[in-house]
């Protein structure tokens, strides 16, 4: 076989064999195959695209790449969580522990925020002394003790992917369906979950701009489940706007604790019920209903937030920074971005939230880049809301000056301010299950 033939055929429009896959896989994470050829071959899928069975190959194939977790010493149906990624979304932190408090354990690994956006390790890692890297053993033992945890991916998990999505970073191949369907569901695979969902972002803030791209990213992931014997669920949810108020790797945390504690906005705390009731719904608790209810009661009687404390604790840090959110690092300077003009936030660039929010040291551009945890954006006003000129839009927060001033103006050009008010955007867009697509706005 040869690679030149094989993009040569998804070139033309052909269906590739399993053979194919397997062969260019395989090739590419040994280093068989070059960069150059992976790139153009990267390229004619996002031109030809690949129908269900081609990505199901592509998956299961990326996620034999290296290693695999087995997590059968962990009794129980262990449901995972994916988004694909978006701004201000900390939905993890508040989702993991609202499950393992419904008694459904969750053994998750999670990633770093790469470009626009933040990541579940990076956020975790503002805790003083929490540790996501810990070994195999301590992970099944800390999920069988406390509930929950949650840790980086192991340096071989899923190698191809690590190195597939590093080339499509910079080759602008990263918004295929297919390409991004087998990325995230070959981890999630490799990850060991007997069940998934999948929250599948929409918007400016997200890879998939129109709800009908995102249905069908959900519907091919869903598909791959399927196929798999991973019963997997996708909401489909609103990535327009930055998801809650609070954009930054504390200030994500503690927004977190707001859900827990239930006084976080509403778009923030109705994700994470929704999220946590088809997790347990996946884990036999119940029907959909019962589920909200109890992912409801988790926070009501504090057991989740319990339970976040405990898993904290369990990994090394110091959970006296949840129970009294003041005590974080505080960024050493702030400022107020304030609206020019009367009239609506008609709409966000949520990307360029993001953007801002790196650029004040919230996030990297490149994976060397260190964190500042205590850098980010506070929104007052978000798509929707009515502003006087003067009004506070936004607290931004770095430890460099220089940052702060790049931050602001990065904001600023976030924010389309217009006489006209806009149309309320639905948060749930669509559910996506084996049994077909809900629509629901
Ligand atoms: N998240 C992933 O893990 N992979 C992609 O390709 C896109 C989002």
């Amino acid at each position: 076989m040869r690679m030149y033939d094989v993009i040569k055929r998804k070139r033309d429009g052909f269906e590739l064999t399993s053979e194919e896959i397997i062969y260019f896989v395989a090739g590419y994470s040994d280093g068989s195959i070059p960069d150059y050829q992976a790139s153009a071959l990267a390229m004619a899928i996002f031109y030809q695209g690949m129908n269900a069975r081609e990505t199901a190959a592509l998956t299961m194939a990326m996620a034999v790449s290296g290693d695999t977790v087995d997590l059968s010493p962990i009794p129980g149906i262990k449901v995972d969580k994916h988004s694909t990624g978006g701004v201000g979304d900390k939905t993890s932190l508040a989702v993991v522990p609202m499950v393992a408090a419904c008694g459904v354990p969750v053994a998750k690994m999670s990633g770093r925020g790469l470009g626009h956006t933040g990541g579940t390790l990076d956020k975790l890692e503002s805790i003083p002394g929490l540790s996501i890297s810990i070994d195999e053993q301590r992970f099944f033992d800390i999920v069988n003790s406390v509930g929950c945890a949650i840790i980086g991916q192991t340096a071989n998990l899923v190698p191809a992917d690590k190195r597939l999505y590093a080339l499509r970073d910079v080759t602008a191949t990263v918004d295929s369906i297919p390409l991004i369907a087998s990325s995230v569901m070959s981890k999630k695979i490799a990850a060991g979950a007997d069940a998934i969902v999948l929250d599948v972002k929409c918007g400016s803030g997200a890879f998939m701009k129109t709800a009908d791209d995102a249905i069908t990213l959900a519907q091919a992931m869903v598909d791959i489940g399927e196929e798999v014997e991973r019963t997997t669920i996708a909401l489909v949810t609103d990535m327009d706007r930055p998801l809650g108020n609070k954009v930054g790797n504390s200030l994500e945390v503690i927004e977190a604790v707001e859900v827990l504690k239930n006084t976080a906005p509403a778009d923030i705390s109705e994700t994470c019920l929704e999220l946590a009731a088809n997790m347990l719904l996946l884990a036999g608790k119940g029907t959909l209903q019962e589920c909200r209810e109890l992912a409801r009661r988790s926070i009501e009687s504090g057991a989740a937030f319990e339970k976040l404390c405990q898993m904290v604790e369990a990994q090394g840090g110091d959970s006296a920074v949840l129970r009294d959110t003041t005590r974080f690092a505080q960024a050493p300077f702030s400022e107020q971005l304030l609206a020019p003009c009367d009239g609506y936030v008609f709409h966000m660039n949520t990307e360029q939230v993001g953007i801002a929010a790196a650029a004040l040291g919230a996030g990297r551009e490149t994976i060397e880049d260190s964190i500042d945890p205590a850098a980010g954006i506070d929104l007052a006003r978000k798509t929707g809301a009515a502003v006087k000129a003067g009004d506070v839009l936004a607290t931004l927060y770095s430890s460099d000056r220089e940052k702060l001033r790049e931050g602001a103006q990065l904001l600023l050009g976030a924010y389309d301010i217009r006489n006209e008010k806009p149309a309320t955007i639905p948060h749930f867009l669509a559910r996506v299950t084996k049994k077909g697509v809900e629509r629901l706005a």
